[in-house]
């Protein structure tokens, strides 16, 4: 494969790495805990554990689901946000060779049900403030096995006392909720500990993720990535930073949710790989409690969405932070904005480097080169062993410097979609995947994204897909057809707007968004509602949502 990176910036990082390295996550992991094992892994609310103790409390979770009646190969759901309970499941699910699920939670019934149902999980571990939601909908699921943990579980005695008294009491944290049967994820940690654990064989075709997300088409579906794609992906993200970063030397940052392929690729795999912390935000919108945090450790790289830079370029005290150990941060999910970048590199001294990826490729697909010396608004060049082909409507590859759909050809690519034969047939094509992004390349090879093929909408970073609220608004009696549509936002970058024909003539903008808000995660609920007299739509009937949008 012809070398694409440009040597005038860094001709140490290579044009290939070797997917076979290691046959798992696992491995790369249990080669950390032996190397780092003194070594901090995680950080939250004040509590560190080091890498051996994560060792010790993931492998005795690992032994619980063995001995659980669960099997290799077995979906088990993580529900819950930035905690150090989080990687505890998480490898303890890797190392008994079963699939994690991340599920974000603050979905509602119908979004978890779905997720659930589809992934045919069969245990989730889930913190007990969201614990409600599973209880209505877990009937309809194949969970048999329930593990709740409370927010201060992994945190000292007299802290873990006072947060979750103080949880309790504040009786909205924690709703109502019936799940008989349960039992606590500690207690199960426990009992894991005096059973045995025996090390599955964990090949790469096995799967280590099932992360779900709506690709080019509206329905959530569970991307399959295998030990394989993960192993490859970490290969590639450290060619690069090897030339940067220094193992057992760093601290990570990490606001961005783990559930998100972003933050786990990036901050949890990697910075295990090198013996690194990762300073776990639980609210990364708490703003002012997030610098606070920032303030109390020498973190050394960040990562984020442009809206999180942005929130924090805008708190009191971020730009008295002492940002002289830092050596990058990186933005991606969404386009990092120029004013963002500029002024981030104005307050901090360093610039804000942008990365482009999706679930479907672990996720990285393109980085811009660390000794970058300012922002270009390039998504940077591709990663070792990643082709990348610039097609129009024909499948025809475009002239250099004309735009054209991104298809992308690398072993970070995914195995497909969980169950959906047509629609992993219709986005991986000999290899290639089709991003439904649309970009241009320059002569440097830098590649920029200039347009999205696909419907979805972007806010802060996380994939809103039309079909699924268009969805939740035809549920409504008032509402005889509608549209999903991103419009422009300073903050979240796009907010969903929702173009509407009533059936029913006194329904209100207010009434609709309360009824999203009853189906839809925070995110996807629509901040706008025009009402019209009737939808643009092609010859054979289908919106037109691009006409709405200009
Ligand atoms: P996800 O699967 O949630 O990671 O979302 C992937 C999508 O986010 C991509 O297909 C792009 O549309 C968008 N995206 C990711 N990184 C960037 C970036 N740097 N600039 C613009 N869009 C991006």
């Amino acid at each position: 494969m012809e070398k694409i990176w440009l040597e005038n910036y860094d001709s140490s990082v290579p044009a290939e790495i070797n997917p076979e390295q290691y046959s798992s996550i696992v491995d790369i992991f249990e080669q950390s805990i032996e190397k780092y094992s003194t070594n901090t892994s995680y950080i939250n609310m004040g509590k560190s554990i080091s890498f051996a103790e994560l060792d010790a409390l993931s492998q005795n979770f690992a032994a619980y689901l063995q001995n659980a009646g669960l099997q290799k190969g077995d979906a088990v759901a993580i529900m819950m946000p930035n905690l150090i309970q989080y990687p505890v499941a998480l490898f303890g699910i890797l190392r008994a060779g079963m699939i994690v699920v991340n599920v974000n939670p603050l979905y509602t019934p119908r979004e978890l049900q779905h997720q659930l149902s589809d992934s045919n999980t069969k245990a989730i571990v889930i913190v007990e403030n969201f614990a409600c939601t599973l209880s209505e909908v877990i009937k309809e699921t194949a969970v048999e096995k329930v593990l709740l943990t409370s927010l201060g579980d992994m945190l000292s005695p007299i802290k873990r006392l006072f947060t979750n008294f103080a949880i309790k009491h504040v009786k909205k944290l924690v709703p109502e909720y019936d799940l008989p049967g349960a039992e606590r994820f500690l207690t199960a940690i426990k009992t894991g500990s005096s059973q045995t654990y025996t090390r599955p064989e964990i090949t790469g075709k096995d799967l280590a993720f099932l992360q779900y997300t709506g690709g080019t088409t509206g329905v959530s579906k569970g991307a399959m990535l295998s030990h394989r794609n993960l192993v490859a992906s970490l290969e590639q993200t450290s060619s690069i930073l090897e030339n940067v970063i220094d193992p057992g030397e760093e601290l990570v940052v990490t606001a961005l949710p783990l559930y998100h392929i972003f933050a786990l690729q990036g901050n949890c795999l990697t910075f295990i790989k090198y013996g690194c912390p990762n300073l776990l935000i639980t609210n990364p919108r708490d703003m002012e409690g997030f610098v606070a945090e920032m303030a109390k450790y020498p973190f050394t790289v960040l990562t984020g969405v442009n809206t999180l830079f942005n929130s924090l370029l805008n708190t009191p005290g971020f730009s008295d932070l002492d940002f002289s150990r830092m050596k990058f941060a990186l933005g991606g999910g969404a386009a990092v904005q120029k004013p963002v970048a500029e002024k981030w590199q104005e307050t901090t001294g360093l610039i804000l480097l942008e990365g482009y990826g999706l679930t479907e490729c672990c996720p990285t697909v393109t980085v811009n080169p660390p000794e970058l010396p300012a922002y270009k608004g390039s998504i940077g060049m591709p990663v070792p062993s990643t082709e990348i082909k610039l097609v129009d409507d024909e499948g025809n590859e475009v002239a250099l410097g004309e735009a054209g759909e991104m298809h992308v050809r690398g072993p970070q690519v995914m195995q497909g979609y969980l169950n959906r034969p047509e629609a992993s047939a219709e986005m991986i094509v000999d290899g290639w995947l089709a991003t439904g992004d649309i970009a241009t390349c320059d002569k440097d090879g830098f590649f920029y994204i200039v347009d999205r093929k696909k419907d979805m909408i972007l806010v802060s970073g996380f994939n809103v897909f039309p079909n699924e609220i268009e969805e939740v608004a035809a549920m409504h009696e008032g509402v005889l057809e509608a549209a999903a549509i991103g419009v422009p936002h300073e903050v979240s970058g796009e907010i969903v707007k929702l173009v509407v024909v009533r059936k029913k003539e006194d329904l209100t903008e207010k009434e609709l968004i309360a009824h999203c808000r009853q189906h839809l995660t925070g995110y996807k609920i629509p901040k706008k509602v025009e009402f019209i007299a009737e939808l643009p739509k092609s010859n054979v009937g289908k919106i037109l949502r691009r006409e709405l949008r200009t």
